[in-house]
């Protein structure tokens, strides 16, 4: 599958068109962001490295049947993608409260939740993607009510099959943010899940395996990330 020419280019990643309307690349840059844009580096290694974890993670979900994006690797930081109708939503799950949680209610960081939490939020960077509930989904017009419950129940579901699997890696899945799109009719995970997208503690030492560790200047960012892919069994190609 060709790559012709370049649709859009986000804070990480670049989408490229194809020979088939059906289809996009999906480009994952060395660009790193945090705070709505606000903190920006080149990390080396990190494109490729977030996109053998994302195909690792979409190919092990849909054995859980989860319908993704995903179609298969083209390179090391390339991946070839189902061309999705995104909804402007970005949908949270937690376990433990940390981060923008923890600002907005006061809560002490690390609090363990008595059921995952789930939360809407409207992906609008200027804004600085504010929380939203169903209704203001429903009332602009985001997505349907159908729709939204479909995307929460996935999400869910995910954070369950997750919580499991990185368990076994030694690691406490704390949150994450997934993205959902529309492929004929059908709703579809979309968009990435990497250490970019959520946040993994270890289990005995409860250490920032994730993208905090770029927020909070905790160093050694994509050597973490990679330490988390072996961890799942992952091999990761970065010639
Ligand atoms: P951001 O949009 O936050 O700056 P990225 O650099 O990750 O971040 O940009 C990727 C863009 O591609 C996002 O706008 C995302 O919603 C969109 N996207 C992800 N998967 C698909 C897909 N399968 N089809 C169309 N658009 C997608
Ligand atoms: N997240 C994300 N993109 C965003 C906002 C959040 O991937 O634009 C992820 C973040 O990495 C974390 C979860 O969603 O795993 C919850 O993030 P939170 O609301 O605590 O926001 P933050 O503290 O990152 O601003």
């Amino acid at each position: 599958m060709e790559k012709i020419s370049q649709i859009t280019t986000g804070k990480a990643k670049s989408l490229y068109t194809t020979n088939d309307e059906q289809y996009l690349v999906m480009e994952f840059r060395d660009d790193t962001s945090a705070f709505d844009g606000k903190k920006t580096a080149a990390l080396e290694n990190k494109g490729k490295v977030n996109n053998q974890f994302n195909a690792f993670i979409m190919e092990f979900l849909s054995t859980k049947e989860i319908n993704t994006h995903f179609i298969k690797l083209l390179s090391n930081n390339e991946s070839l993608v189902r061309n999705l109708d995104m909804f402007p939503i970005e949908c949270v799950v937690r376990n433990r409260a940390t981060g923008s949680l923890c600002k907005r209610l006061g809560i002490e960081d690390g609090y363990i939740l008595e059921t995952p939490l789930f939360e809407f939020f409207l992906k609008d960077d200027d804004l600085g993607d504010p929380l939203i509930n169903d209704n203001h989904i429903i009332s602009f017009g985001w997505a349907t009510k159908e729709e939204l419950g479909v995307m929460q129940s996935i999400t869910l579901k995910v954070n369950e099959i997750l919580v499991d699997f990185f368990s076994e890696a030694n690691l406490l899945l704390i949150d994450f943010k997934l993205e959902f799109g529309k492929f004929k009719d059908q709703i579809m995970l979309g968009d990435e899940f990497t250490p970019d997208g959520c946040r993994l503690w270890d289990k005995d030492t409860l250490n920032k395996m994730d993208k905090d560790r770029f927020r909070q200047d905790l160093g050694n960012v994509i050597e973490t990330y990679g330490e988390v892919a072996d961890r799942l069994g992952m091999q990761i190609k970065l010639d």
